[in-house]
Formats: C-alpha cells, structure tokens, sequence
C-alpha cells in the first residue's frame, strides 16, 4: 500500500477562489462594471491564519491539479494510518510479524 501512495512534488494546499477586482477609477473595463477575474490560493493555517497568493489564469489548471494530487495523498496516508490501528491492538502484537501485509 504504501508503495502505491501517489507521491509528486506537484502539491498544494487550500482553496482556489475566483475573485473580481474593481478599480475606482481610470479603468474603461471598471467603468462598464465588468471588473477583472482573478484567481486567489487561500491557504489556511493552523490558528486560523491564513495566506493568499494570486494565480495567473494560464496556471489555474496546474494549480487545480495540484490542488487534487494533494487531496489524493492526503486520503491514501489517512487510509494507511486507519490501517495501521491494527498494529496497537494488543491480542496482535505478540503473535503478528511486524511487516504489514495490507495491500
Ligand atoms: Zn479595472
């Protein structure tokens, strides 16, 4: 199982949020209400604080698959971990090889 954990650097964590942006002035597009779409990473902290990187529109799609590379490795270790309960079980510990055998 744990050689299956799909492991990349590609990964982030967050949320990718799109935002319109107004200017108050000298902008014809503003002017006409039709603001700017951005992108926004929110990434939130322990404690609630957070962070936010803008992301230009041409990486929007790496970045959501980013986004879900992290989601995928996060279920697999949380699956791993769920499986490794079994190894606490006292009844087990003695009689059981410690190599896992779940895969
Ligand atoms: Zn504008």
């Amino acid at each position: 199982m744990i050689g299956k954990l799909p492991i990349t650097g590609e990964l982030l964590r967050g949320s990718l949020l799109e935002r319109t942006v107004r200017h108050t002035k000298d902008c014809p597009k503003c002017a006409r209400g039709e603001g700017h779409q951005v992108f926004v990473l929110t990434v939130t902290y322990p404690g609630g604080r957070t962070r936010q990187f803008s992301v230009r529109r041409e990486r929007v799609t790496e970045v959501r698959r980013w986004l879900s590379n992290y989601q995928e490795l996060k279920g697999a270790i949380e699956a791993v971990c769920e499986l490794n309960h079994d190894l606490l079980r006292p009844e087990r510990a003695a009689s059981r090889p410690r190599r896992k055998s779940h895969d």
